[in-house]
């Protein structure tokens, strides 16, 4: 029997037009496409800028760039989410440091941060740069930490990563009402893909021109942000040290058609969640919990597994889904669990509530293009390991 991925891309007739359509053009990079692309996802949001990146990872790097971060700051995230959302601050040479999960939402837990915000307050060494994680495509509750950071006077990039389609409190993720920055990533397991991809969404113009900057080598052409006189029509000059971190025509246009597409998306994801949590509602295990105060873009659909009423191990599971050919994953590995990270001094039972919830968790197949046979025999084959 054919194996079920967590996690695919939809690739229509259209994406593969709009992408040769460029094959045929005068600008494989640096061309129309990438500003059309950013105008479309900026429009959608309801933000006033997006920048595209060639990564999402590309996009935080230089996002905390932008907002100052240096070596002697801080910056904190969520121990539950990949490597990227903390490996952007030791790239500025920062220090990292994480705050708990809640353990319904799997989110950032505001009352961990507030309560780890006090105690470094009394330190006297507060975080510059908090990255709150919309685990799942849930987004977190980012009016309770935009007011805790006007009060402890830090700055937010959301790493939306999932979250592109989603909504809270009435605005799309993206939208920056209480973030300097949000980053979302198009690679091909997330909502929409252009391939590797990233964007930068921000309300603030200085910081805007900034990140577009810092993409491109830190040149620019503009002469009113020249040290002195042009030199001629050829001219630019490099004010900042930048990076290559573009993305290209070809990656904007397969962007800009999934666009297209998006809502459908993630009214798929829904319909797939929603068919979810009525075939296991029944199994000893933990279904996911939507937050009335926003529209989930339900990136990943996660259960917990009671282990004490299963009496198998994680592990036991995991391996007889895969073994019956359920491919399915598991976010995340706590980051201050990674080796390298422990080599920074992280520690086990440091952050309880995302070691615990990673001792139980098991991402099942999520993807617009998941039918419902696979589904069911998603479903069927979970029962019958889960109650034998
Ligand atoms: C995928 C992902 C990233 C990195 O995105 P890339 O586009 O692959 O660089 C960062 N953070 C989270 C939470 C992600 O899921």
């Amino acid at each position: 029997m054919h194996s079920i991925p967590y996690a695919r891309q939809s690739i229509s007739a259209e994406d593969i037009r709009a992408v040769l359509d460029v094959l045929q053009s005068d600008f494989l990079t640096q061309g129309p496409a990438v500003e059309r692309f950013e105008k479309i996802v900026t429009d959608y949001c309801g933000a006033k800028h997006g920048i595209s990146f060639a990564n999402a990872t590309a996009a935080l790097h230089v996002a905390c760039l932008a907002l100052g971060l240096r070596e002697g700051d801080e910056l904190w995230t969520s121990p539950n989410s990949f490597v990227a959302s903390a490996n952007c601050g030791l790239y500025c040479g920062a220090k990292v440091d994480f705050v708990d999960i809640d353990p319904r939402t799997y989110n950032m837990s505001v009352a961990a941060l507030e309560e780890k915000l006090k105690h470094a307050k009394a330190q006297g060494r507060l975080p510059k740069i908090v990255i709150p994680v919309h685990f799942s495509g849930q987004s977190c509750e980012m009016a309770a930490i935009g007011a805790l950071a006007k009060k402890y006077g830090f700055k937010i990039i959301e790493d939306a990563s999932h979250a592109v389609g989603g909504s809270y409190q009435g605005a799309k993720v993206g939208a920056c009402r209480h973030a300097d920055a949000v980053v979302f990533s198009f690679h091909p397991v997330k909502i929409i893909t252009t391939g590797e991809g990233g964007m930068i969404m921000t309300n603030n113009d200085a910081l805007a021109t900034t990140v577009a900057t810092l993409r491109s080598h830190g040149i620019t052409r503009d002469p009113a942000r020249m040290t002195h006189a042009s030199d001629g029509p050829w001219y630019y000059q490099q004010i900042a040290l930048g990076f290559n971190y573009r993305l290209t025509d070809l990656q904007a246009a397969l962007g800009a058609s999934q666009m297209v597409r998006i809502d459908q998306f993630v009214r798929k994801r829904h319909e797939i969640a929603r068919r979810y949590d009525e075939a296991l509602a029944d199994l000893p295990i933990t279904l996911p919990w939507r937050d009335p105060e926003g529209v989930s873009a339900l990136h990943l659909y996660v259960i917990r597994l009671h282990l004490r009423q299963i009496q198998k191990t994680h592990r036991q599971v995991y391996e007889e889904l895969l073994a019956a050919g359920i491919r399915v994953n598991l976010h995340y590995i706590p980051i201050h669990r990674q080796p390298y990270y422990e080599g920074l001094g992280f520690r086990a039972g440091q952050f309880p509530e995302a070691e615990h919830y990673y001792g139980e968790a098991i991402s099942l197949p999520m993807y617009f293009e998941l039918t419902e046979a696979d589904q069911q025999r998603v479903s069927s084959t979970l029962g019958r390991i889960l109650r034998p």
